[in-house]
């Protein structure tokens, strides 16, 4: 396996590879690999022939007050992960390499980045599609991998490849979750024992919710009402937002007579963390 930091190296290996007629596929992460993670690699690994993660903490997609100082960095297990994988390159540039210079130049996909989490983190989603189109440039994959953990960021760069005519195939996988239900995700290990219990709310919120829409109940805001009930009767635990949203252009929806998204997200103690579900109405 390659790792590798400067983008002329990379595309000197995938011009190889696609010259032996492989087919490349990207895994884009920030590292502190996880299940999650891994679930992506590994199907990235069985469905394309030459498989790319990428390493990067993005700085264009912190605000000034969010965790980019303190986002964990475990390069070595993480290599080693991926290694054993079986992944072919990891890219892993530094700061410096993805903008050598004041970055001027920005991908924005707007309606879907507004609201959800865009709302909180207004330039989060300028700078994921941004690092993200970068990405695609450099390694020019046939597909790449994205998690329905970050449910509006597959949604923003279906539509970024959809809008600017990307040759590139987005896959999005499943949500891993921990064996309590946790969603798998690098910044639960910011969180103490308790905090860590508490976060347990975010799924029973989630399953509260399911089984209401299974119930029968399609009015989003008595839906939306027993989630907070459940979140607000945990001490540490601070809602940012809840919401239910169409899946295709996550407009709210008032009553779900479609394929809803059910998203949240919630402080516990400075850690944000998000979680959703996708729900149809009964039929
Ligand atoms: P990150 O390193 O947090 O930027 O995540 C890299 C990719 O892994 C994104 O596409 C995430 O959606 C995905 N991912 C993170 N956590 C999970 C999870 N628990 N289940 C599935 N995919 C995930």
């Amino acid at each position: 396996m390659l790792i590798v930091k400067t983008i002329h190296e990379t595309r000197i290996h995938i011009t190889e590879a696609r010259a032996l007629g492989k087919t490349i596929g990207l895994v884009p992460t920030m590292g502190a690999l996880h299940e999650g993670h891994f679930s992506l690699i590994r199907r990235c690994r069985d469905e394309c022939e030459y498989c790319v993660v990428s390493i990067f903490v993005n700085p264009t997609q912190f605000g000034p007050n969010e965790d980019l100082n303190r986002y964990p960095r475990p390069f070595e297990a993480d290599t080693r992960s991926c290694r054993e994988m079986g992944v072919d390159l990891v890219f892993a540039p530094e700061p410096d390499e993805m903008y050598p210079h004041e970055n001027i130049t920005w991908v924005q996909v707007e309606k879907l980045s507004e609201h959800l989490c865009g709302a909180s983190r207004p330039d989060h989603f300028r700078g994921v599609c941004t690092v993200v189109a970068k990405l695609f440039n450099i390694i020019q994959p046939d597909s790449a991998y994205f998690g329905q953990k970050d449910a509006q960021q597959v949604a923003v760069i279906q539509r970024m490849v959809s809008d600017l005519n990307m040759p590139v195939e987005i896959r999005s996988c499943p949500i891993v979750r921990e064996p309590d239900g946790l969603a798998m995700s690098s910044r639960n290990r910011y969180l103490n024992p308790e905090q860590r219990r508490q976060s347990l709310c975010l799924f029973e919120a989630l399953s509260l919710a399911r089984e209401l829409v299974c119930g029968g109940q399609a009015n989003s805001a008595i839906i939306i009402e027993h989630m907070q009930e459940i979140i607000t009767s945990h001490s540490e635990v601070r809602i940012d937002y809840i919401s239910i949203v169409d899946n295709t252009l996550l407009q709210p929806l008032l009553k779900i007579d479609r394929p809803a998204l059910i998203a949240l997200a919630v402080y516990i103690g400075r850690t944000r963390l998000i979680d959703n579900i996708i729900v149809d109405p009964p039929a």
